[in-house]
């Protein structure tokens, strides 16, 4: 069983180094944008109040997400199981210590938080060309702008967070996919020989 965090800034590369660990260590992936996306690509009462504050840039409130991830593993027991990547959240202090709980119900804990490191103006670049090939309505330049600055100040402070209980690897999110993926490969060996 390994629970870990992808962190990093919004176009950091969390969705496309999730996937890469899915396939090589068979975990869950709960990715809370995609579980946003998916409610306002329904339009349920959900996906209104998500589309309203994702196309401002802004966080969804922490009460509310908090309540939308716990009906996620309540829904699948099987995920906390086999343990989980957990793409998008926690993104505040308080969701940090909401899913700290969480697992602790579930006798587990998140194992390790993979950090992706990238500069600010490659993750506009990367932002901006997603936005040009998906569609995907809040990768436009002054959305973007918005995601960076909250980024900065309501989600970096988890860094030191995690730093302080030991689980933080910061990882440099530069290069190809493949050579990051080796990257968080080897900071996972080192640090959880037991579990990968
Ligand atoms: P990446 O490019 O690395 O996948 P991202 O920031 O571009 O990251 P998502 O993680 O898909 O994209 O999140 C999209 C939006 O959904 C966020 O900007 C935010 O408005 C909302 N959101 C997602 N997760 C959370 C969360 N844990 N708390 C609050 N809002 C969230
Ligand atoms: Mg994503």
């Amino acid at each position: 069983m390994l629970n870990l965090v992808i962190f990093g800034a919004p176009g950091s590369g969390k969705g496309t180094q999730s996937e890469r660990l899915i396939d090589k260590y068979g975990l869950h992936h709960i990715s809370t944008g995609e579980v946003l996306r998916e409610h306002i690509s329904r339009g349920d009462e959900l996906g209104k109040i998500a589309d309203s504050y994702i196309s401002k840039g802004q966080l969804i409130p922490d009460d509310l997400m908090i309540r939308v991830l716990e009906n996620v593993l309540d829904s699948n027991p099987e995920l906390t199981a086999k343990g989980v990547i957990f793409d998008g959240f926690p993104r505040t202090i308080d969701q940090a210590k909401a899913l700290k709980e969480m697992l602790a119900k579930r006798d587990s804990k998140v194992h390790a938080v993979i950090g992706l490191e990238v500069a600010e103006d490659e993750l506009m670049r990367r932002m901006i060309q997603r936005g040009a090939e998906t569609g995907r309505a809040d990768d436009n330049p002054e959305t973007i702008k918005k995601r960076l600055k909250v980024y900065h100040t309501q989600t970096q402070p988890l860094r030191d967070y995690y730093i302080a209980e030991g689980k933080y690897h910061g990882i440099d999110g530069t290069g190809s996919v493949d050579d990051v993926h080796g990257k968080v490969v080897d900071s996972l060996t080192a640090r959880l020989p037991e579990h990968v």
